[in-house]
């Protein structure tokens, strides 16, 4: 792929023609996964995008994908079925062995094999993912892997993937973040052989799952990098999760902002457009400053990280800002709609309700604050 960023837009836009309001509207409906739209933007290149031309794919940056995900998202589309093959991918890139790089990439990049599942959260440890308590055990050439999973989108339609396990407990580690381990799982074998999927219904169409994991075992030659570095691992492939995510928050404050303005400027009500008075007009308008101001932000982050540079807090932030931006922007657009804002026919309560998962996944708006406070700032730490 040779195109630069505004060719990505204008690609992906066209693309995303072919998938209306409609379309969503079916799928939210009956809680389906958009296998089209998922293959239509396999097919294309998009979800190859990182992946470096000698595996097979265009070996372009994050800023790129970024663009990609947020044209998404500005197109009134939703990225959320696919984006994880993007970040989750990033982990086994720059941290698998040549041998585990050359043995799935090609197949990722592809689209035969899909690597769409990131399995962190567990009931009882949430945000503090140093708790997790699922635990994989060597056993000759195998680990024992058992536990519980929740919230683990997309399960059910990936071939692949990544695990997060203690290999050695917290209280027998050096440091609570030591002792955790990567491992890539092949759902295909899995599933049934010590891995039950259970879908968990929520108030999106998400296709999230719980997980009941009773004696899988995982090859040893899965583990990707060392043994008790992971959180380490994943924590370097968040940056660009928070970055991609951020972009797909911009995109939808985008969507909301263009849907009010064009609504307030040609609904009449008491004899004018409804956009003529303040204070329906001037909402939007903040709208607009807020979502473009976070974009620049994602730019930052994108171009930081994209020059192997530290990207931490620009990541932080900019995930901050865009999931604000999209929320606002939500709330007006709900505003301008008036009654019509609720009717399902006008996608915007769909895209509202898309836009409130932003503020808790895959970081919470508090924990970001609490980087910010903490490792920018250098204020005191509450954990
Ligand atoms: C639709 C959906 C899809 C998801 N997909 C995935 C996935 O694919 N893979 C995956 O691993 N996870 C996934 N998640 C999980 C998501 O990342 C977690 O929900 C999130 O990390 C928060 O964890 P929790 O829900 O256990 O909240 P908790 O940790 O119980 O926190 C509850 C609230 O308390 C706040 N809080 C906690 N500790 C502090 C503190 N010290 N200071 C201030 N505030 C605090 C949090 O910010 C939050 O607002 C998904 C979640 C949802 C809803």
């Amino acid at each position: 792929m040779s195109q630069d960023h505004a060719e990505i837009r204008d690609a992906v836009a066209r693309l995303c023609e072919a998938f209306p309001g409609e379309y969503w509207r079916g799928l939210d409906r009956g809680r389906r996964y958009p296998e089209d739209f998922v293959t239509a933007l396999q097919d294309a290149g998009y979800l190859s995008i990182l992946i470096p031309e000698d595996y097979g794919g265009s070996g372009l940056g994050v800023a790129a994908a970024a663009a990609v995900l947020g044209q998404i998202h500005a197109s009134g589309c939703n990225g959320a079925a696919c984006h994880a093959q993007m970040y989750t991918m990033a982990t086994l890139l720059k941290h698998g062995s040549e041998e585990q790089k050359r043995t799935w990439l090609p197949g990722i990049a592809s689209g035969e094999l899909r690597l769409q599942a990131f399995g962190v959260t567990e009931p009882s440890s949430g945000t503090d993912t140093t708790r997790i308590t699922t635990t994989a055990v060597r056993d000759g050439d195998d680990y024992v892997v058992n536990g519980q999973k929740v919230f683990i989108s997309r399960t059910e339609h990936s071939d692949l993937m990544l695990l997060l396990a203690r290999t050695t407990p917290r209280e027998e580690a050096a440091k609570r973040t030591d002792g955790i381990s990567v491992l890539l799982v092949d759902l295909r074998e899995a599933v049934g052989n010590g891995l039950t999927i259970k879908p968990l219904a929520t108030m999106i169409n998400h296709a999230t799952t719980e997980l009941f994991i009773d004696d899988l075992r995982v090859p040893v030659s899965n583990l990707i990098g060392e043994e008790g570095r992971g959180f380490r691992y994943i924590m370097d492939s968040m940056n660009a999760e928070r970055i991609l995510i951020a972009a797909e928050c911009v995109g939808d404050a985008r969507w909301f902002v263009a849907k009010a303005s064009r609504y307030a400027s040609e609904r009449e009500v008491f004899g004018r457009p409804i956009g003529r008075n303040q204070g329906i007009q001037f909402p939007i308008a903040r709208a607009h400053v807020q979502a473009e101001a976070a974009a620049l932000m994602v730019d930052s982050a994108a171009e930081l990280f994209d020059a192997g540079q530290a990207c931490g807090a620009q990541a932080n932030m900019a995930k901050l800002l865009a999931s604000d931006a999209s929320w606002n922007a939500g709330q007006v657009c709900m505003q301008t709609f008036g009654g019509y804002g609720l009717a399902e026919e006008f996608d915007i309560e769909r895209k509202f309700r898309e836009t409130q998962l932003y503020q808790v996944a895959p970081v919470s708006t508090n924990l970001i604050l609490s980087h910010v406070g903490t490792h920018v700032l250098g204020m005191p730490r509450s954990f």
